[in-house]
């Protein structure tokens, strides 16, 4: 079955207006498959023209019929989607792994939760989606209603590319704005197949769109054009900061959710075999390709050596595989030019004196963009590989002696995404928790997500919250309306006495 739905894939086209349509230059661009770095298929390349197109069909269904729809019929619109996701889950998990390399057991899970996004969010504005009143005395009633802003603008990264979609095209849509995405041009198969499933769901023209295209056409178009209002963003913390820019003198609305280098701590109390699961999923699931991963371990010098080793022992065994296959732990890099910085990250590491520690990449994956679960040993907060993103199965391990000194090294870094505490002393571990400067921290947990709560980054991790009513502040207008209830003085300016 997953060998006929790979065989099915065409080449991909635009999603505009409802219907799908070649590049109005007639341009495409290859997909290519991080397993064997062969084309998978051709992938129209989008630009201003494009965008334009996209823009105006946009603006014209959220002037339409989708700006007048009732809630409770806009949000029957989003359960249908979460519905056919759900229906559809067996064919888009293997084309996600197809298209980035992430492991189908993963990219399962990944489905399933884009669906819960668009559930979720329909349940969120039902519920959630209210205003404020502030009487005043008995003159006057003041109250806020939520609007939505307009067309809203995603752009949305490779390396969870059909969750991390849906994770916005549902709070932007469940509110009423109409929206174009612009995926990230590693990953476009599941996004086209989105494009399929909404279209099939039957949402009006012009209501949800895709430009496919590079970043630095299609999606600075994006970011430039006048008649859109908002802009969310994940990626990197470069591209957050030219967008910004790119933004400004159309005066943008910006939700950056951008880089990690989130530390993960472990204190001697800690219950060892747990931290050890959750510091090993932390670091290689998704391929190390995650946000959120805790790719700086500080660990307490006393079980330093006991950790490692059992880290190693791990590493070693880790299971490196093809991303269609169900045992797989770690697949290959989603595109040979982020293989290629990864890898030399490796060798900036022995440059700077850490032990690298590599786990086996079997031969036969030669041609795939593999690179074994690797640990950095004996590192310094201060080394390049402790400070900069990698964002692969690679962990950087750096021992400690007290509190204080792992608070400090965990904060001495520019990211302030994630973080995770283990220990057993709970008063330490709410206090080491608040300590650290992010935006999400677990304590003996691993990155358990609670869609209610906020999600998000400090620093320069991000700008805004994603996640619960959170998103609201984002994705509508806040108006206030002041209604005078009795004759509340007015100034008579003019009037002859
Ligand atoms: P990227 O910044 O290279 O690209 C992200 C998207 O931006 C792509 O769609 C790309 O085409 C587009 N883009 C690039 N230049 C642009 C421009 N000038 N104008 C408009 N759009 C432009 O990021 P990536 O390599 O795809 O993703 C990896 C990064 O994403 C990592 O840094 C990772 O930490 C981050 N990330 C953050 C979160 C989070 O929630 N904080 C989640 C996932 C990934």
């Amino acid at each position: 079955m997953v060998k006929d739905i790979l065989e099915s894939v065409r080449d991909v086209n635009l999603y505009i207006n409802g219907s799908f349509v070649a590049a109005s230059s007639g341009k495409s661009f290859e997909n290519i498959n991080p397993f064997t770095n062969e084309t998978i298929n051709h992938i129209a390349e989008g630009d201003s023209a494009d965008i334009d197109e996209a823009v105006l069909a946009a603006k014209t269904a959220f002037k339409g019929e989708w700006g007048q729809m009732k809630v409770k019929e806009r949000l029957s619109f989003i359960y249908k989607i979460a519905d056919l996701i759900d229906e559809h889950i067996h064919e888009i998990a293997p084309l996600e792994s197809y298209d980035t390399g992430l492991p189908i057991s993963q990219t399962k899970k990944m489905v399933a939760r884009a669906a819960q996004n668009f559930r979720f969010y329909a349940e969120m504005v039902s519920s959630r989606l209210v205003g404020d009143t502030y009487p005043v005395d008995d003159e006057f009633l003041n109250y806020t209603i939520h609007k939505p802003v307009g067309v809203a603008g995603l752009i949305t990264p490779w390396n969870a590319p059909f969750m991390l979609e849906t994770w916005k095209i549902a709070p932007a849509l469940a509110t009423g704005n109409t929206v174009i995405l612009k995926p990230a041009e590693w990953s476009p198969l599941t996004a086209n197949r989105l494009a399929e499933i909404i279209d099939q769901a039957g949402l009006p023209k012009g209501v949800f769109n895709v430009v496919h295209g590079f970043g630095e056409t299609a999606g600075a178009s994006l970011v430039a054009h006048p008649d859109v209002q908002l802009i969310s963003f994940t990626g990197e913390t470069t591209t957050g900061s030219e967008i910004m820019r790119n933004g400004a003198d159309t005066l943008k609305r910006f939700s950056m959710e951008l880089g990690g280098k989130s530390p993960i701590i472990v204190f001697d109390d800690a219950d060892f075999d747990r931290a050890l699961d959750a510091c090993t999923w932390g670091i290689f699931s998704f391929n190390g390709e995650r946000c959120t991963a805790n790719s700086r371990l500080f660990i307490h010098e006393e079980i330093y050596d006991a950790f490692v080793a059992a880290l190693k022992e791990r590493v070693d065994n880790i299971i490196v595989g093809d991303p269609l296959d169900e045992g797989t732990q770690v697949g290959p890099l989603a595109h040979k030019t982020h293989y290629n910085r990864v890898k030399s990250y490796l060798d900036i590491a022995k440059e700077e004196g850490c032990e690298v520690y590599s786990g086996q990449v079997p031969e036969s994956f030669s041609t795939g963009n593999y690179v074994a679960p690797t640990l950095l040993l004996g590192a310094d907060n201060k080394m390049r590989i402790a400070q900069e993103e990698i964002f692969g199965p690679v962990m950087t391990v750096i021992p400690f002696k007290d509190e204080e000194e792992v608070v400090e090294k965990a904060n001495d870094i520019r990211y302030g995404l994630a973080g995770y505490v283990w220990t057993k002393d709970i008063q330490r571990g709410h206090r080491v928790a608040q300590a650290v400067d992010a935006g999400m921290l677990w304590v003996n947990s691993q990155n358990v997500r609670d869609l209610r709560t906020p999600f998000g980054g400090s620093k320069h991790s991000g700008i805004g919250r994603e996640g619960g009513y959170y998103a609201f502040e984002f994705y509508t207008e806040q108006q206030v309306i002041h209604v005078a209830l009795g004759e509340h003085h007015i100034p008579q300016f003019g009037k002859k006495k």
